[in-house]
């Protein structure tokens, strides 16, 4: 049932009420004493968050960078961020979109959207500089159960990328011949025995049988570098 309300603030109001009438009238008078209406209310809220003013948050990622085995924050801003839009968006890659808490990985409840970027854990310090120097005035870390199992799963994610980081440097990388060396090129050796060529770079380039040997040698070494370093990636 719908209720015109006068509320604490002196407006009017309507509010849409369900269960008892015993209960119903029980928040009719909460709202006369405690409530506003929603301008005022959408006022005081305002005003809360100019209070709080800029705020920098920063959550563990429960997963790693796999190129180097980073771990990752994710980072955003909140409340007054309105006023500061532009200036967030100058400190580079900031984007609005879905904010990543640890409790939001979990929740069932709409996502919040809010200024946020993924940063390496190590440029951490490098953005909060950053931060403050457009205002923010207090640096939150996402706490509670989520965050913290959060980040021990990015810490073993990097102890196992570490593992096999160790495991993959003691396997030897074959030897670049000096024709290719610095070059991309097709992997392609062009011709017959006498008149081999290749394209380093695009470019044609005539090469001795015993060139063309050891590039076919390097490909096949490369393959199976390649291999052994997916076989122990893959585990
Ligand atoms: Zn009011």
């Amino acid at each position: 049932m719908k209720y015109e309300i006068m509320m604490s603030c002196g407006h009017e109001d309507t509010v849409e009420l369900f269960g008892k009438e015993k209960e119903r009238d029980r928040k009719i008078e909460y709202f006369k004493i405690h409530g506003l209406c929603k301008e005022c209310y959408r006022k005081k809220k305002e005003e809360e968050t100019q209070k709080e003013g800029l705020i920098f948050n920063a959550t563990v990622l429960p997963y790693i960078n796999e190129k180097d085995g980073s771990i990752l924050l994710s980072v955003w801003f909140s409340g007054d961020t309105k006023p500061h839009k532009d200036e967030i968006k100058s400190l580079g890659n900031y984007s609005w979109s879905e904010r990543e808490s640890a409790d939001d990985w979990y929740s069932f409840q709409l996502p919040t959207l809010c200024w946020n970027k993924i940063i390496k854990l190590d440029s951490l310090e490098e953005e909060i500089i950053k931060a403050t120097s457009i205002g923010a005035k207090s640096m939150v870390a996402d706490s509670g159960l989520f965050a913290e199992v959060h980040y021990r799963i990015a810490l073993e994610r990097q102890k196992e990328w570490r593992e096999k980081k160790e495991k993959i440097d003691l396997i030897k990388k074959p030897a670049v011949p000096e024709v290719l060396k610095g070059c991309t090129w097709n992997q392609k050796i062009y011709g017959k025995a006498g008149n081999y060529s290749i394209y380093p770079n695009g470019d044609k380039k005539l090469i001795t049988d015993e060139q063309a040997e050891e590039i076919k040698n390097y490909l096949t070494l490369k393959e199976e570098y390649r291999k052994k370093v997916n076989e122990i990636k893959n585990a």
